[in-house]
């Protein structure tokens, strides 16, 4: 689906309408053998990636729309910047310096992915681009008080599209009142770049000898169990078919990453036999939410015209745990004035031999 030409290496940028008066982009970063992904100001969304599989054919992989309406009408953040707190803080509510904070409940009785209008739902500012450069830089200030977190937060999020087809997503921000802060990416990923397909034949490997077990809620216990003899033991290589049916409701769980928070380490592989493509997840995060798109039921319809059913695409999100505001044996993150919040994420497609 949606082959596209071969454009010279660099960026380039089209008109996308208007969101609350204010304009809104197309940004396309090709690299010099034509894969190709496309962002927009709208939410600091990943529209589309556009890359060759075992036989030549290009796709793309990820779920998105081609034009602006498909997201104000919101799906479940296809692609987006989350923030200010990705994943989920517990009864919309937590405590910092001895004072209280509220939050909307926008999932049950829990705060998720920022509140009612979060980062996904913004426009960003975007940065000049060298033309020739596939890099885009975008900025939003979310004011005092947004979405009921303290302090002005400047957020600064770039991506860089490589020669080595890896998409590179780099998070900065900095604050005038102590928050906490928490910046993912949301693609689903269906690597066939056939979104009726399911991913349940896809093969996922992650590196974590332990994950957060959730509540009825899917609020972390606390606890950081083992993963050894579980479904959640993908130290090796597991279809996400084989033991699904063991996780109720499906895989939506935050893995405790060994080597996460050093050195951007590669911390999941996830492969597709049937298009030859893998995608490699690189990080600085501590954490990763594996979602199996469980949620995802065939009321919307991706780009090509397919309605997008259960298990058609997975998210690796990048992330600190879900509620650490609230679980202090977790580790923080609270941004305090003259800090500065950075965390680089890279996912890298590569083809089997
Ligand atoms: C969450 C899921 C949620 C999905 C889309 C994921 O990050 O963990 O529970 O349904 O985002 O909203």
């Amino acid at each position: 689906m949606n082959n596209s030409s071969n454009a010279a290496k660099g960026i380039n940028m089209e008109d996308w309408g208007t969101f609350s008066g204010q304009p809104v982009f197309l940004y396309t970063l090709t690299n010099s053998h034509g894969d190709e992904v496309k962002i927009t100001n709208y939410g600091g969304t990943v529209t589309s990636w556009i890359t060759k599989d075992k036989e030549g054919n290009k796709s793309n992989i990820v779920l998105g729309f081609d034009s602006l309406s498909g997201y104000l009408t919101p799906p479940p953040y296809f692609g987006a910047t989350i923030g200010r707190y990705g994943n989920r803080i517990a009864g919309a509510q937590f405590t910092l310096d001895g004072h209280s904070y509220r939050l909307a409940a926008n999932n049950g009785p829990n705060h998720l992915h920022g509140g009612l209008k979060g980062f996904d739902k913004v426009v960003w500012t975007a940065d000049s681009v060298d033309p020739t450069n596939p890099r885009l830089t975008l900025q939003y200030l979310s004011k005092d008080g947004e979405e009921g977190y303290p302090g002005n937060l400047s957020t600064t999020v770039t991506f860089t599209l490589s020669d080595a087809n890896e998409l590179t997503i780099d998070y900065t921000a900095t604050t005038d009142k102590a928050t906490p802060v928490n910046l993912t990416n949301h693609s689903y990923f269906n690597l066939t770049g056939d979104a009726s397909r399911t991913i349940l034949d896809h093969s996922l490997q992650i590196d974590a000898d332990r994950y957060t077990p959730v509540d009825s809620t899917l609020i972390p216990t606390g606890e950081l169990a083992p993963v050894k003899g579980t479904p959640f033991d993908f130290t090796a290589p597991h279809k996400i078919g084989e033991r699904i049916a063991s996780v109720p409701g499906g895989y939506d769980h935050n893995f405790v990453l060994n080597k996460g928070g050093r050195d951007g380490a590669r911390v999941a592989l996830l492969s597709d036999p049937l298009s030859g493509r893998s995608l490699a997840v690189y990080t600085t995060e501590p954490g990763l939410q594996f979602y199996s798109g469980n949620f995802l039921d065939g009321t919307l319809t991706n780009r090509d015209g397919k309605k997008i059913q259960q298990h058609a695409a997975l998210c690796l999100e990048t992330q600190h745990f879900p509620d650490s505001p609230n679980q202090p044996s977790f580790p923080s993150t609270i941004l305090k004035p003259g800090e500065t919040y950075h965390t680089t994420t890279k996912y890298k497609v590569s083809l089997e031999k």
